[in-house]
């Protein structure tokens, strides 16, 4: 049996990888399943695979969780607080880590999991985005091993020849060609990006996701921090990585080889299919995702992404040329950015201003230890909620 810990178990990730992990029960064990305060959802999800380990962050979601659990007679022992998600994720029982917390809530529990030397399934890519260096080298100095599950990458994986870390020149590719669909805004007038709500920007056309990665794909940072999350994931710099729109969500990436072949990974959106990827690797199983019928297809368009209507995807190629803590920077504001957003005390076109602020105001640092990358995003919060307040306050109502 393959010993599983869930990271994130209530989030839109957490629960089609349980629903993958049902179809194949005589295989993987649930270990240990982690939430924020979702403590009805954990609770039903403890019910069904039985964990050894269930951790809330919140003390008070905790103590109902224990009690929901002792009333139904499930033995699961209950943790609570953030260290106890990175206690977890080292347990020796556990060889397979999904790593799908959102947001920087996430790195430390996806860096125990590397140096515990674990099997790495990477959704949470703000973990990468924030600390790159720092997490390749924990990945290659304990061992460990990373499957990229955002499907931009794990369709490059799959299109990529086995012994990409020897450097993507060695191996004949031309470039990586990262799609995105452009979001819910991709036709929609730019003068009315202003007015745009946030149940308007969650509502992405082809993927069904948690809020936070709905407002980034809106906003095409999700794409900004993808470049970034591809350059460490394959060893490559943003020369080689060119962004195309392909509004269908059919193809999932490719990559372009010196001889003129293009490999793509095709596929339904539907997260089950790179979850299932990662957990077999490099066997394949059932994922409970339907086939691609490709006779009734819809035509598949591609197009260069206007770079003017998002501005967030221009950020985030900045922030990786700058380097160091930049794109620690620029995912710190973006956080902030979008929480406000989902909270209406800042509008859409607010989000791209506040990150170009903050990036403005603090100087990248070199990254070279994580309570250094740690200390930067903390900055960087403060300072885009300052920013938020003040332009908020100019405004005189919602800015
Ligand atoms: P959701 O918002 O649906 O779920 C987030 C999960 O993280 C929940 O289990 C939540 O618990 C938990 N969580 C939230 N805050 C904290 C915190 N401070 N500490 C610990 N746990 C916390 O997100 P998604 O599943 O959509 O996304 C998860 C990650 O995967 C993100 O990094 C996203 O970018 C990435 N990803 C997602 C894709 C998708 O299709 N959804 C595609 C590609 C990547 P609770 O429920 O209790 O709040
Ligand atoms: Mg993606």
């Amino acid at each position: 049996m393959i010993g599983v810990a869930v990271l994130g178990a209530t989030g839109t990730i957490g629960v089609n990888t349980l629903d993958v992990i049902r179809r194949h029960t005589g295989e993987y064990q649930i270990i240990a399943l982690t939430a924020h305060s979702q403590y009805e959802r954990l609770a039903k999800q403890c019910e069904e695979f039985n964990p050894d380990y269930a951790v809330l962050v919140s003390e008070e979601a905790a103590d109902k969780l224990e009690k929901l659990l002792k009333q139904k007679g499930i033995n699961t022992r209950v943790l609570h607080g953030a260290d106890a998600l990175e206690q977890v994720a080292r347990l020796k029982e556990v060889d397979v880590v999904m790593a799908a917390i959102v947001g920087a809530a996430g790195l430390q529990s996806t860096l125990a999991a590397a140096q515990a030397g674990k099997r790495i399934l990477l959704a949470n890519k703000e973990s990468l985005v924030m600390s790159g260096k720092l997490f390749m080298d924990q990945v290659r100095d304990n061992d460990a091993t990373l499957l990229p599950i955002d499907s931009e990458h794990n369709a490059i994986f799959q299109c990529m020849s086995d012994d990409y870390a020897q450097g993507l020149d060695k191996i004949g590719v031309n470039k990586i060609l990262l799609t995105g669909s452009g979001g819910p805004f991709r036709e929609l007038p730019m003068a009315e990006f202003s007015k745009v709500t946030p149940e308007q920007a969650i509502a992405h056309p082809n993927w069904s996701m948690g809020k936070k990665i709905s407002v980034d794909s809106a906003t095409m940072m999700n794409k900004g921090l993808e470049l970034i999350e591809a350059c460490w994931l394959f060893a490559t710099d943003l020369s080689k990585i060119k962004v195309v729109l392909h509004p269908q969500s059919i193809v999932h990436s490719m990559v372009e080889y010196v001889d003129g072949s293009i490999l793509a990974q095709l596929g339904q959106p539907d997260m089950r299919t790179p979850i299932a990827h990662g957990l077999a690797w490099p066997r394949r199983i059932e994922s409970g995702v339907s086939m691609l019928d490709l006779i009734s297809m819809p035509d598949l368009q591609f197009a260069e992404p206007d770079m003017q209507r998002y501005p967030c995807l221009g950020l985030a190629r900045e922030a990786m040329k700058t380097g160091g803590t930049a794109t620690t920077i620029l995912n710190a504001a973006n956080e902030i950015a979008v929480q406000a957003f989902l909270d209406k005390k800042l509008n859409f076109t607010g989000i791209a201003k506040t990150v170009e602020f903050v990036l403005e105001q603090i100087t990248a640092r070199t990254a070279d230890t994580i309570e250094t990358v740690v200390s930067e995003d903390g900055h960087a919060r403060i300072v885009a909620v300052d920013y938020i307040e003040k332009i908020t306050m100019q405004a005189g109502a919602v800015h």
